[in-house]
This record gives C-alpha cells, structure tokens and sequence, in this order.
C-alpha cells in the first residue's frame, strides 16, 4: 500500500461524517467519454444552450439527435471499482451524501439510496416537462421522434420535454444546491473525486467545505486550482485508489 493510500485512509477513518463531490473522471473509469475534456464532444462540436434549446423546434431535434446517438454510452456503462467504493463508504454511514456532477445515474446504480446523491446538473437517464416536471422515459420519446421526426410535448400540460440534465444557460436547480451547500457545512471531511473544479458554482464547495474546517481530499488524474489547499491530492485513478483505501479501513 503507498503512503498516499495510508494517509487518505487514516483520514477516512477520523471522520465522522464525509460528503465525496464527484465529476466526470470517476465516470471515465466505466467509458463514459468526458464531453469537456481536450478532445472531448463539447471541443468538436458546441453544447445546445438552454435559450436556443427552448425557442427552436430545431434546436431541440438536434439535442435530442445527439442525445438518442449517446445512448450506447450511457445504457452500457456500469458502476466501477471506484463507485463501488464510495457506495461501501456510504452503505457503512461513512459517507452522509455524495454531491456530483455527473449526469449518468451511475451512483444511484451502484447502491447509493437516490435521496443521497445530490444530482447537481440533473440526470440523462430520463426526462422531465420544463413547465410541469412530469416524468418521460428516453425510449419512449426515441420511439416519438423516429414515428414523427420530433420529440413529443409533455402528455400532461403540451410543455416542452428536455432530458433532466441542466444545460448551458439553465438555472442550477435550486433545492439540489441547497442540500449540497448543508452536506458540505455539516461534513468533516469533503472528498473529490475526479473533479477538476472548474465548473462553477458547483466547484465552490470544496472551498466551502475547508474554510469551515473540514479536511479537503482532492483526488484526480491532473492538477487542478484547488489543489494548495488541500489536506491531501492524489494524481491517480479513482478506482484503484478508493478500491486500496476502503479495503484497509
Ligand atoms: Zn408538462
């Protein structure tokens, strides 16, 4: 076991309650590509921005073209090494809530109860009316838009229907930041998981968390801004480091 593993564990097992912030590297680790990465689809090609979206009927076509051409990505990816990790952590108490990024549903997948994961820019899993909030499954509108060549209207008040994600230019949803602004303050350690916290608001609160004198773990492959104030970073894969340190806890 590396030193940094025996230090990340030491401070897992001297805290009491920890929240884990994650982004697009845990689920990396289970193929799912990271849209704003070098490379990455939002580098090729530009993302649909929530105003264009809600005004053009074409602009919501192509969303939902590039969308159902995701599919794949998203129906095949499983839960890894370092997802189950955390879900250990929080099946044990360890871990109170995990606030993340990511839009995959992989942490509710692994076993996280969904009331504890703190979906910061929605869910891809499925859709929701923009007027009324009413639930629709993505295959369903997929079987719409090949019958019809559009999306359909919601069922129940013909409102626009939009993956449950939030988009460039949409508000960040207020009850989700709430509850992750009362995780950070309540926890004593905030972990990071494959974040490079430049996404902001949302990478405002590891700093949140440490000025109200939580430990603050940053793991992720590359450097990131908040890295100097950090008890501890690890430059490693996700999965293999949690998977060492929840092993020896
Ligand atoms: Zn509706």
């Amino acid at each position: 076991m590396s030193d940094d593993v025996a230090r990340l564990a030491e401070l897992l097992r001297g805290s009491s309650r920890a929240v884990v912030f994650t982004g697009a590297g845990i689920s990396t680790e289970s193929g799912i590509p990271d849209f704003r990465s070098p490379g990455g689809i939002w580098t090729k090609m530009s993302p649909i921005d929530f105003q264009d979206f809600v005004a053009s009927a074409e602009m919501r076509r192509e969303a939902w073209r590039r969308r159902f051409a995701m599919e794949g990505s998203w129906s095949d990816a499983r839960p890894n090494a370092g997802h189950l990790a955390v879900a250990a952590l929080a099946r044990s108490g360890k871990v109170s809530e995990v606030i993340t990024q990511n839009v995959d549903n992989l942490h509710q997948e692994s076993g996280i109860p969904p009331e504890r994961v703190i979906e910061l820019h929605g869910n891809t899993r499925y859709a929701k009316c923009l007027d009324c909030g009413e639930r629709m499954e993505i295959a369903d509108i997929r079987k719409h838009f090949e019958d019809f060549g559009d999306p359909p209207d919601c069922p129940a008040c013909d409102g626009v229907v939009k993956t449950a994600t939030i988009s460039f230019g949409q508000a960040m949803p207020e009850l989700e930041m709430a509850r992750a602004q009362a995780a950070t303050m309540a926890c004593d350690l905030f972990l990071v998981l494959g974040s490079s916290l430049v996404v902001y608001p949302a990478a405002a609160f590891p700093l949140v968390a440490k000025r109200n004198g939580a430990k603050l773990v940053i793991v992720n492959r590359e450097e990131t801004e908040q890295d100097p104030y950090a008890d501890l970073v690890l430059h490693s894969e996700i999965g293999p480091t949690m998977g060492a340190a929840v092993n020896v806890l």
